[in-house]
């Protein structure tokens, strides 16, 4: 049987992309250096997968910062402003990315958005009546060249032009029929250069087929397909789908010329039962995604084996769920970990050996091969996974620890006589900089080179500091700056029982920002408070609120690596009573503002919309009431979340009943307004008032027409002043210089 990976990671082992490209952007090396480090990152990645025996192995995975910036950027989708700026390819190609702010002009980034239910973000392709669509680079050739020359021939993996259509952004007057012709003739021309450059075989990333789609969405996708596909030119085609199943097309796509199909058995839960049901045709490949791209637990060869066995298709290929891009590296890195745990992972090289066992054992009397017994006895149990405490707690769940009370309305009330802050009042999402000397002494600390009461010295000085910094600027509710955490999820996990933690395994989130999820283990609760010591100092330098500062529950599960033993919904609750323990120790030790970031409750909404509430917000939603419904009426809540894009489930985040939520929206036109206005949207609302993902430095009239736009949406008593997310990846100059331009629009607005 053969195998198939979709994507592999591209960051490099130790990060190199990263700090390369960070380099690149301070001036310290120039484009060549950066290219030179790519390139042997792209080796490595392909020598490692022809070294594991995989059949078809991507090229042009690999990315500087996002395949869907890639795309727009092959296909000539480049909007004007940053075609003025005048600068050299990479240039433009990073200014999109990130914005720009020089010699040469002024503009903002692209908008980024999550993709998928991934914690990968991609860049929003803008698309406007003069845009003229044309391919104009050769990107996918060159990579193409580059794996042939190292005696790897690659299936060249391109993002679909369905999905991409669906991503983008049209910011004209012009819709997706006008252009999507056009763009079919230009991937049709990109087809026919692959052809000539000798490539056989293109996969298209069509990630969006799993989403719940029209009927127009279906006739657009035969369209481009069936001219697509009537002009290949010898090259066979594999549609590759992930991250859910395709009911909703299954039938048109397995009529269609394409070669090979890949579909999703792991998120695809309706996968088996489409192909079961309609039968695969025999005349195609089936690539069939047994071995999870987004998790790091062994694969259950007898699982993976009775789906494989069960699929009736002529030709199965064994393949990866999705790119291997949302896991790590390798568990060689891995050397803190004792053997017990991490005979239990798989991340990207282990899982190169998963499908090469899982190919090699498939059509056999597998029973008795050493691999599956091997890979069985993983599945008998595991060491400290289980709690019985926890497990009794979570059970004594009533419905009233889901209620705060007394209502919203009255807690307003309340908390507007005590806090007594002024109109617009300003804050920011929690973090600082997280400048050199603030990771070295994590670091130090970490590493022993320093006493604990060296590091506490430290942090406590910074803290301090950044508290006299934000009375200066004027900002009226105040954070400690968030110095001891690296990270807000492994911070809380690292301080919670039933997590393990790794040291090397980084996944790409956005361009050069990786994360490193920690791994639930087994059954979770709190050790011993956590921030209470950091916050009531800060509470003791200065006379203005402090806000607690937490990472929800529904937050932590996403941004961890989730058991695969027990369901999400237990292992929330689970993480819910424990971070419920930690508000209540706040506000018993004197903080009454408390703020429980749910930055990634949106993204793991399911992908169809008929799954929403069955299974997701209703246990997701509650979670978050869990955590705070017990605080006095007097305790602020506030909650924080990344990305406006929550229009259709504004309800769901009312009821989270928390007093106060700020979130991004400074990069996505502050559409979301509308749509709080209309739901008459009770909690009090800081959209950002400007762009933190971007080193620009938003100026005072920029920030008072943000505000005046929110002015007319939003009801005076209910707008808050703030950032659009955490300042962690900003230097000390922008922030300093933003926040005074940020404190004086208030002013100016509160005048
Ligand atoms: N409180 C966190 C911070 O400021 C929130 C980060 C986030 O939303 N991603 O860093
Ligand atoms: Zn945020």
């Amino acid at each position: 049987m053969n195998t198939s990976v979709i994507g592999y990671p591209r960051i490099g082992k130790d990060r190199e992309l990263k700090f390369a490209s960070e380099k690149y952007f301070r001036g310290e090396i120039g484009g060549d250096e950066l290219l030179a480090v790519a390139k042997e990152i792209r080796k490595g990645g392909l020598l490692k997968q022809k070294e594991a025996g995989i059949t078809y192995i991507s090229s042009n995975d690999f990315s500087f910062y996002d395949n869907v910036l890639d795309t727009a950027f092959l296909f000539g989708i480049v909007p004007q402003r940053y075609k003025d700026l005048g600068l050299s390819d990479i240039g433009t190609y990073f200014a999109m990315a990130r914005g720009y702010q020089g010699e040469k002009g002024n503009v903002k980034a692209l908008a980024l958005k999550k993709w998928f239910n991934t914690n990968y973000h991609y860049l929003v392709p803008e698309i406007d009546d003069d845009t003229n669509i044309a391919l104009t680079g050769t990107k996918p050739v060159d990579e193409y060249l580059e794996a042939k020359a190292l005696g790897v021939d690659t299936k060249v993996a391109v993002t679909g032009p369905f999905t991409f259509l669906k991503l983008a952004k049209f910011t004209g007057s012009k819709k997706i029929s006008d252009v999507s012709s056009v763009l079919t003739g230009e991937y049709i021309k990109l087809v026919s250069l692959l052809a000539e450059n000798g490539a056989s075989f293109i996969e298209f990333d069509e990630p969006y087929l799993v989403r719940d789609l029209s009927a127009e969405d279906i006739a657009l996708f035969k369209e481009i397909y069936t001219s697509i596909l009537a002009e290949k030119k010898g090259v066979k085609v594999l549609l590759q789908t992930y991250f859910g199943d395709i009911r909703d097309i299954y039938g048109e796509v397995t009529v269609l010329d394409f070669d090979a199909v890949g579909l999703d058995f792991i998120e695809g839960r309706k996968t088996a039962e489409l192909v079961e049901k309609n039968g695969f045709p025999a005349d195609k490949i089936l690539f069939a995604g047994v071995v999870n791209g987004k998790n790091i637990w062994r694969n259950n060869y007898k699982k993976s084996l009775e789906t494989l066995n069960g699929i009736k298709a002529a030709n199965i290929v064994v393949s990866t769920s999705c790119s291997l891009l949302h896991v790590p590296y390798s568990l060689e890195s891995e050397t803190k970990l004792a053997e017990e745990y991490k005979k239990h992972f798989a991340f990207a090289e282990e899982k190169l050996t998963e499908l090469g066992e899982i190919a090699a054992l498939y059509g056999t009397d597998f029973e008795n091969a050493e691999a599956y017994k091997k890979n069985q006895a993983l599945f008998e149990g595991r060491v400290d996974c289980e709690d019985k405490d926890v497990q009794a707690r979570v059970a004594a769940i009533t419905d009233a620890d889901y209620v705060r009370l007394p209502v919203f309305e009255e807690r307003e009330k309340i908390q507007k006589a005590k806090l007594n802050l002024p109109l617009f009042p300003t804050t920011t999402i929690g973090s600082f900089p997280q400048t050199q000397d603030v990771r070295k002494n994590r670091q130090d600390f970490k590493k022993g080179n320093i006493t604990k009461e060296e590091y506490v010295e430290f942090n406590k000085r910074k803290i301090a500091e950044c508290i006299k910094l934000q009375e200066e600027i004027g900002l009226d509710v105040i954070v400690h700056g968030e110095f001891e955490r690296n990270d807000m999820v492994e911070y809380f996990g690292e301080n919670l029982n039933g997590y393990v933690f790794t040291e090397k395994a980084w996944v790409q989130s956005y361009g050069t920002r990786n994360v490193k999820p920690p791994i639930i283990w087994g059954d979770v609760s709190r050790r011993a408070p956590i921030t209470v010591e950091w916050s009531k100092f800060a509470q003791s330098c200065t006379d203005k609120p402090v806000k607690g500062m937490l990472t929800g529950p529904v937050t932590i599960l996403n941004w961890s690596f989730p058991r695969e033993d027990i369901s999400i919904k237990e292992s929330i609750l689970q993480i819910a009573l424990a971070i419920r323990d930690e508000v209540l120790d706040l506000e018993a030790n004197g903080i009454g503002i408390i703020q429980i970031d749910e930055a990634a409750l949106r993204e793991k909404l399911p992908l169809r919309k008929s799954d929403w509430y069955g299974e997701y917000l209703d246990f997701a939603i509650p979670a978050f009431r869990l955590v705070h419904s017990k605080v006095k009426p007097e305790t602020q809540i506030h909650t924080h979340m990344c990305y406006s894009e929550f229009t259709d489930i504004i309800p769901a985040i009312d009821a989270m009943d928390a007093d106060v939520i700020t979130f991004e929206a400074s990069r996505s036109d502050l559409q979301i307004l509308d749509s709080l206005k209309e739901n008459n949207f009770k909690t009090e609302v800081g959209p950002g008032v400007y762009d933190i993902h971007s080193p620009r430095v938003p100026s005072v009239e920029e920030i008072v027409a943000a505000l005046t736009k929110m002015r007319e949406k939003i009801e005076e008593s209910k707008l808050w002043v703030n950032p659009d997310c955490g300042l962690k990846t900003r230097g000390d100059e922008e922030t300093k210089k933003s926040l005074v331009n940020l404190v004086e629009a208030a002013r100016q607005i509160r005048g």
